[in-house]
């Protein structure tokens, strides 16, 4: 689907409405120094296998990670309230 990539929302820093730019978030690779991604990596790393079952995903979809920016203070803030969609687009 196609989206706009100006959005016309409140700004929770200023709390006033100002036109925000949109932007899609990527993903990214697993940092390795956190304990948990340690931990892990030390148990995939031997001969003991997976930590835990493999989850088979039921949903064909994700949602969008939409961060918006507010000119006035510069800062981002999470789009709440997104949708699941194949295809997703940001109008120019
Ligand atoms: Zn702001």
């Amino acid at each position: 689907m196609k989206f706009p990539a100006q959005l016309r929302t409140i700004c929770p820093h200023c709390r006033v409405h100002t036109t925000q730019k949109l932007s899609v978030v990527k993903k990214r690779e697993r940092g390795t120094l956190s304990g948990g991604q340690r931990r892990y990596l030390s148990v995939v790393s031997g001969y003991r296998g997976f930590p835990r079952p493999k989850v088979t995903p039921v949903k064909q979809t994700k949602k969008v990670d939409m961060r918006l920016k507010c000119p006035q203070c510069k800062k981002m803030h999470v789009k709440t309230r997104t949708f699941r969609v194949k295809k997703f687009e940001l109008k120019r």
